[in-house]
């Protein structure tokens, strides 16, 4: 089944779009007015007019693009109107800020949820049951094969990695958004004491999840790349673009691993080019995803940011739930 052309929400030119309030979604080039689920830059664009987000979002992106974007912010489940269509922000449990957006029109409910999980996550706040008629979902991992360990184990497996190995330094490449500060958070946890550096890109993440009250632990920032092979016995955070190139040539002596739910598949984790993966997404997993589908008691559900074959597979066959396909 497909959307109709004048449904409340609908996909133009690639992006989700609301006509009647004439907003877009986390679009992916400039418009006039958009709406921001997360400060990640796969969902953000230079150059809007306006942007509305929640407020801990338009920190993280002026500290990410600087303070000249002209950004409204909204507290989570607080209403406003435009053009006669209700919105409001509800936490999505993704990254500190992230959000869902509902839209309500004539008593009709539409749900975009952002990226999300359900995962305990102590640096955001967590996810939010919001009912809805017809939900918007995002399906990174939406495979059965996609089942997250519990976080605290893979901290866990984390801190040993780096112990069992105290003449190396250990490199963990992640997301410097979210994913860094979510680990640094869990680390404190585990046995391991030892130094911890950021990167740059990192660090300032951290400090500004820190000013907005969450528990990261103090890192020292890496201002001299040259000294990285003194570090033995430490753990270095780093973002992913730096695993290949020039970063690492001068190195001896070091460990690595990639964060992130895509190495829960060995093939990618044999190909990644890292020493070890370690399975922790900010994502939902397969049961996840269907968890929300169910307690937002959606009769229509709608996928995006992914691949939705197995999912619209398993939800038209419990019939109760309409899976449509957006008009492109
Ligand atoms: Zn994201
Ligand atoms: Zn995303």
């Amino acid at each position: 089944m497909r959307t109709k052309e004048n449904s409340l929400i609908r996909y133009k030119d690639g992006n989700l779009y609301c006509e009647l309030a004439d907003i877009w979604i986390d679009p992916n080039k400039p418009v006039k007015r958009a709406l921001i689920t997360h400060a990640h830059f796969d969902h953000f664009a230079f150059g809007c007019e306006e942007y509305l987000s929640t407020i801990e979002t338009a920190i993280l992106l002026k500290e990410r693009v600087g303070n000249n974007i002209n950004i409204k912010t909204f507290d989570y489940g607080e209403e406003f109107k435009i053009n006669g269509t209700n919105i409001s922000f509800y936490p999505a449990g993704h990254i500190l800020g992230s959000s869902q957006i509902r839209f309500i029109f004539a008593e009709e409910k539409w749900l975009i949820s952002g990226d999300f999980k359900l995962q305990e996550d102590r640096t955001c706040k967590k996810y939010e049951i919001v009912k809805t008629d017809y939900l918007i979902s995002e399906c990174t991992f939406g495979l059965p094969i996609f089942k997250w360990d519990e976080t605290k184990k893979i901290a866990f497996d984390i801190s040993k990695w780096i112990t069992n190995s105290p003449e190396k330094t250990s490199l963990l490449f992640c997301y410097s958004l979210g994913k860094a500060q979510r680990l640094l958070n869990e680390i404190s946890q585990t046995n391991f004491k030892g130094n911890i550096y950021s990167h740059g890109s990192i660090y300032k993440m951290n400090n500004c999840y820190r000013a907005l009250g969450i528990d990261i632990k103090d890192t020292i920032k890496i201002e001299n790349k040259k000294k990285i092979d003194e570090f033995k016995g430490s753990l270095i955070l780093l973002p992913p673009s730096l695993s290949k190139g020039p970063y690492l040539k001068n190195l001896k002596n070091f460990q690595t691993a990639f964060a992130s739910g895509w190495m829960s598949l060995r093939a990618l984790r044999k190909r990644s080019g890292y020493d070890k993966g370690f399975a922790i997404s900010d994502h939902a997993d397969w049961d996840g995803i269907l968890e929300v589908i169910k307690k937002s008691e959606a009769k229509n559900v709608l996928f995006h940011h992914g691949d939705s074959e197995a999912l619209s597979k398993y939800l038209t066959e419990m019939k109760s739930i309409n899976v449509l396909l957006f008009e492109k």
